[in-house]
């Protein structure tokens, strides 16, 4: 019986993991969150579609932002990304949708909010290239790596 109900978890971790292609993950980044965008970057969400599968406001430690952003590691900015993502709480969600990943980076726009369109989440609350408001997983295979890293699947629904 033990070995079953482990069976089942291992199925549902990979089911929630892998095998969802619907969902993005996004993070409420520290700037948008010390500057109480919260609340008008979620109706931004919500307005555009998206269901929330799984949120909450957490605070990143150094080594969580080291490993969330190792494809950085090599970057010239990878040591002030990671000062900046933990310098307080973000709010972290995984988000459903058809065409999520593409859709929700449409949403949030370019990196550089310089460069991004009218309307866009980047577009109207982020500084900078650096301090860009939020964050979306740039592949399914990403956003299933980026959810499973700050939610297990009893948190997501
Ligand atoms: N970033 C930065 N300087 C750069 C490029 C990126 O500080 O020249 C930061 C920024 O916060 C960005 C994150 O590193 O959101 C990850 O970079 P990526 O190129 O993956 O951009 P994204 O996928 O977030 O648009
Ligand atoms: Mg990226």
């Amino acid at each position: 019986m033990l070995g079953f109900c482990f069976q089942m978890a291992i199925f549902a971790q990979n089911f929630n993991t892998q095998m969802r292609t619907n969902r993005t993950f996004t993070m409420i980044k520290p700037d948008a969150v010390e500057k109480g965008h919260i609340g008008a970057i979620l109706e931004k969400i919500n307005s555009a579609g998206f269901r929330i599968a799984a949120m909450k406001l957490t605070h990143m430690t150094t080594a969580d932002a080291k490993e969330f952003y190792a494809i950085h590691k090599e970057r010239p900015f990878f040591g002030e990304l990671v000062e900046y993502m933990t310098r307080g709480p973000i709010v972290a969600a995984i988000l459903e949708k058809d065409n999520a990943v593409e859709d929700f980076r449409t949403l949030i726009g370019a990196t550089n909010p310089a460069d991004a369109a009218e309307g866009t989440i980047r577009k109207l609350y982020a500084a900078s290239i650096g301090e860009n408001a939020i964050h979306g997983s740039d592949s399914d295979e990403n956003a299933a790596i980026e959810g499973a890293f700050h939610f297990s699947g009893r948190d997501t629904f």
